[in-house]
């Protein structure tokens, strides 16, 4: 099909065309689970978003994006352990057998690799920009150790990861030809964290951000060299032209929403920075800087940590945990 009748069609589907909704992954794998803010979580549901472009999303846990073409499969991210990660392949292989050729793991947080094992028994091939590829193996124990709670919880047994890296880096851009499409993998920067990527699908006007962007998701202060420039490269993305935004974590999004990020993280910073430049303790701006128009955003329950992430960052300048 010509690009352009493709896009014309792609251009009057709904916003998101559903078709499997709720797949049943396993109740043992899918708790209905509530979040820290003490809400029931969505359940997951994996999206139809163009003919050939799935969004597994979990609102709760991490998403995932899968590519299906007649030539083999690409997959974007594989969840938090090996056994959501055959789920997710369980899910791919109900769309379709032909093999999976390509995983790209958009960042170094487990949550969105430590889920590979089962994909690379499927033959796979890994793809990550070379400063995730380097940060994957260089805080692994780290990364363990912050999800340990969280597997106990959902009853998965730590023992079962394995750390699967990536057998191919890039530096800045990679193209990935497939079944006639050109996905083009993007590193504009740090901005949750260096190494962040992403992934633009141009037949189908999407793309795929990783941990720098999250619709109404306040992110992980801990990792960022930079907040200045985490919220121009969201500013950048938020340019793009694009139609659809495809989240490591949260639903589905626009560019409005990626500005709604920036103009966030701007807004946070700014607050802790004038905390600092005043001389308040790290416990005071814990107490006094509550943030209530972003008490409905996923993860506003971590705030205090959000801040004394911050507060090291301002006053040394270093990011311990990358040490
Ligand atoms: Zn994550």
């Amino acid at each position: 099909m010509a690009t352009a009748a493709f896009l014309a069609i792609v251009g009057r589907l709904p916003a998101v065309a559903k078709v499997l909704v709720m797949l049943a992954i396993g109740a043992a794998l899918m708790p209905a689970s509530a979040t820290a803010q003490g809400r029931t979580a969505p359940p997951a549901e994996l999206k139809q978003i163009t003919n050939d472009l799935y969004f597994f999303y979990e609102f709760a846990g991490s998403n995932a994006v899968f590519m299906v073409t007649d030539d083999g499969v690409l997959v974007i991210d594989t969840r938090t352990h090996p056994r959501p990660g055959q789920a997710l392949l369980d899910m791919v292989r109900k769309v379709t057998d032909k093999p999976i050729k390509w995983v790209i793991n958009s960042h170094f947080h487990g949550d969105h690799h430590f889920g590979n094992a089962p994909f690379k028994a499927a033959g796979a091939t890994f793809v990550a920009q070379a400063e995730t590829a380097r940060l994957m193996q260089h805080v692994q124990a780290k990364e363990m150790a912050r999800r340990i709670d969280g597997f106990k919880n959902q009853g998965l047994d730590p023992n079962e990861v394995k750390l699967v890296l990536p057998e191919v880096t890039f530096d800045n851009a990679m193209t990935i030809k497939l079944g006639g499409r050109e996905v083009r993998l993007m590193y504009l920067g740090p901005g949750q964290q260096a190494g962040d990527t992403f992934v633009a699908f141009p037949h189908a006007r999407a793309l795929f951000t990783p941990g720098a962007f999250g619709k109404r998701s306040m992110p992980n202060m801990a990792f960022t060299p930079s907040v200045d420039s985490w919220v121009k490269l969201l500013e950048q993305v938020a340019a793009m032209d694009v139609d659809r935004i495809l989240p490591a974590h949260g639903d589905v999004a626009n560019r409005a929403d990626v500005k709604e990020l920036a103009a966030m993280l701007a807004d946070e910073y700014a607050t802790v920075k004038d905390a600092v430049a005043k001389g308040l303790s790290v416990d005071d701006a814990i107490k006094t800087l509550t943030f209530p128009q972003y008490k409905d955003w996923r993860n506003y329950n971590r705030l205090a940590g959000e801040i004394r992430a911050l507060y090291e960052l301002i006053q040394t300048g270093k990011r311990s945990y990358l040490d």
